[in-house]
C-alpha cells in the first residue's frame, strides 16, 4: 500500500517515518522508538485525522485473523482488515454482519474508530457491532476492553488516540439475503412530512440528492432483507411521494454509469454484495471527492433537510450528490448516535477544497446545533461546539488521558479538538 496521500487525494500526509509492522513485537517496537504515533487504516478518510509528523503505522503486512467463535455468533479479526474481505470469509461460513457502510473497501479498525456506519432505523453504526477490541497502548501494553465493562463504550470510537487496535470482535448472524429497488424524483414535501414511513420503507434506505431541484429529491434507494414483507407498503408510498421505480440500474449520481454499483432491480442477492452501493471489484468513485457528513436526532431531521434546501443554490454548485440515511441510536461516547436514533446528512463533493469549506460554514450554522460531524470527513465547526455536542466528552479525554498520559498518540487534529 503507498501512503503518500489518502484515498481521496486532497490529503498528502506529513508522517516522517511510514512503518509496516508485520507482527505484534514490531508493533511495540514501533512505538518504542518515541515520538508520536498514529495508526493508518485503508487512508479513507478526508481530513487529516489519521495524519501525524512522526511514525505512521500501517498495518497491511499484519498477519490476518478472521476467526469465529464456537457459537457462531461473533468473529474476532485483525484491525487493519477491510470489510469486503472479512464478508467474503463469513460469507463462506454462512455468516453475516448486521451493517456495512457504502463501500467495502474500508479497514475494520479505521472504520469502528470513526462511528462509520451504514443505514437502517433499527441498525446501528459500524462501531456498535463491535464485542470487544485489543489495543496496543503507548507503554507496549495489550488493552482489552469487552462490551459490558465501563471502559468500552469510551473506546470503540477512538480516533485513533489510544493506541493500535490489533484485533476486534464483532458480533455475526446467520446470511441474509437482500433486494435493492430504486424509484426516482420522490416530493421533498412529502418526503419531509412522511419521513419515518419513507425511512420504514426498507431495512436501509437512502435517499439520494444533487439539490439541483428542490422540489423533489433524485431517488431513492431500499435495501430489504428477504423475505420482504414492506413491498405493499413501498407501492404505496411511491404513489404518496409521486415517485417512480427506476427503469434500469442507476449511480447515486443521476445520468452517471452505474457499472460499479450494486445490484438493483429487486434481485436478491447475498447482503455483502447488496448492502454497500458500490462493488468491491470496482472503485467507488464518480471522480475526485471529498466528502462532508452531519448527524442529527430524528426529531431535527425536518429542520435539517429545510436547512439544506434553502441553502441549495450555494450547495449545488460543488456538490456531486448529497445522500440521507438513518442510524439507530446507541451508548457509544464518541458516537454520532449517542442517546439519538438520527438521520445522517452527507454530502458528496466536488474535490475542491477551499470551495467545500467556503460552503460548510453556511450550512453547519444553518443546521440544527445537535448536528455532530462525521470524524473522518471535511467539517470546519469550531471544537468547543463540537464537544458541546457529545455528552461524554470529558469522559473520553479522561479515558484517553489515563491510557496514554503521554499523548504519544495524539496528534493535530486531536490536538485541536482539545483531546
Ligand atoms: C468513498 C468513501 C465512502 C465512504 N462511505 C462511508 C459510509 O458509508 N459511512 C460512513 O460512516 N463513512 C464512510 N466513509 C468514511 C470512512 O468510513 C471513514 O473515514 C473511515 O474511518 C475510513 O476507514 P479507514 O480504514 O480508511 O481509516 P483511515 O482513514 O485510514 O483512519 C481513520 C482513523 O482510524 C484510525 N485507525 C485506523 N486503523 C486503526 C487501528 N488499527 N488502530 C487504531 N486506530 C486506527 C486512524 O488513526 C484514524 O484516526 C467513506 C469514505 C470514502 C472514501
Amino acid at each position: 500500500m503507498t501512503v503518500e496521500h489518502n484515498w481521496a487525494g486532497n490529503l498528502r500526509y506529513r508522517a516522517a517515518t511510514v512503518e509496516h509492522p508485520a507482527s505484534l513485537d514490531a508493533v511495540r517496537a514501533a512505538i518504542a522508538r518515541g515520538g508520536e504515533v498514529r495508526v493508518l487504516g485503508t487512508r479513507h478518510s478526508f481530513n487529516d485525522i489519521a495524519d501525524t509528523d512522526g511514525t505512521l503505522l500501517a498495518l497491511d503486512s499484519m498477519p490476518r485473523v478472521i476467526e469465529v467463535n464456537e457459537a457462531q455468533d461473533a468473529v474476532r479479526v485483525s484491525g487493519g482488515v477491510p470489510y469486503g474481505e472479512l464478508a467474503l470469509i463469513l460469507e463462506r461460513q454462512k455468516l453475516a454482519l448486521a451493517s456495512l457502510a457504502s463501500l467495502p473497501h474500508i479497514s475494520v479498525a479505521g472504520a469502528v474508530a470513526t462511528g462509520t456506519h451504514g443505514s437502517g432505523d433499527a441498525i446501528g453504526s459500524l462501531s456498535s457491532a463491535v464485542r470487544a477490541l485489543t489495543i496496543i497502548t503507548a507503554t507496549g501494553d495489550a488493552r482489552r476492553f469487552a462490551r459490558g465493562e465501563p471502559e468500552f463504550d469510551g473506546a470503540v470510537i477512538n480516533l485513533g488516540a489510544l493506541g493500535v487496535a490489533v484485533d476486534v470482535t464483532l458480533d455475526v448472524e446467520p446470511t441474509y439475503e437482500v433486494a435493492q429497488h430504486v424509484y426516482e424524483h420522490p416530493r421533498w414535501d412529502a418526503i419531509v412530512s412522511d419521513l419515518d414511513a419513507v425511512t420504514a420503507a426498507g431495512t436501509n434506505v437512502s435517499i439520494f440528492s444533487t439539490w439541483q431541484r428542490t422540489d423533489a429529491a433524485d431517488q431513492i434507494w431500499v435495501k430489504q432483507r428477504l423475505p420482504d414483507e414492506r413491498a405493499a407498503h413501498r407501492a404505496e408510498l411511491a404513489e404518496r411521494l409521486g415517485a417512480s421505480a427506476a427503469e434500469g440500474p442507476r449511480h447515486p449520481i443521476l445520468g452517471v454509469d452505474p457499472q460499479a454499483t450494486s445490484a438493483q432491480g429487486g434481485t436478491p442477492g447475498p447482503w455483502h454484495q447488496r448492502l454497500p452501493h458500490f462493488q468491491l471489484e470496482f472503485t467507488p468513485s464518480a471522480g475526485a471527492e471529498i466528502q462532508s457528513e452531519y448527524l442529527v436526532p430524528r426529531a431535527d431531521a425536518p429542520a435539517a433537510i429545510e436547512a439544506v434546501r434553502g441553502l441549495a443554490d450555494r450547495i449545488a454548485p460543488v456538490l456531486h450528490v448529497s445522500e440521507m440515511r438513518t442510524v439507530r441510536r446507541d451508548d457509544l461516547w464518541l458516537s454520532s448516535s449517542f442517546g439519538a436514533d438520527t438521520v445522517g446528512l452527507h454530502f458528496t463533493w466536488k474535490r475542491d477544497e477551499p470551495a467545500v469549506r467556503a460552503v460548510l460554514p453556511a450550512l453547519e450554522a444553518a443546521l440544527p446545533q445537535s448536528a455532530r460531524p462525521h470524524w473522518g470527513k471535511v467539517y470546519t465547526l469550531d471544537a468547543a461546539e463540537v464537544r458541546a455536542r457529545y455528552p461524554r466528552w470529558s469522559d473520553f479525554t479522561a479515558l484517553r488521558e489515563s491510557v496514554d498520559p503521554e499523548r504519544r498518540f495524539v496528534n493535530d487534529y486531536l490536538r485541536r479538538l482539545g483531546v
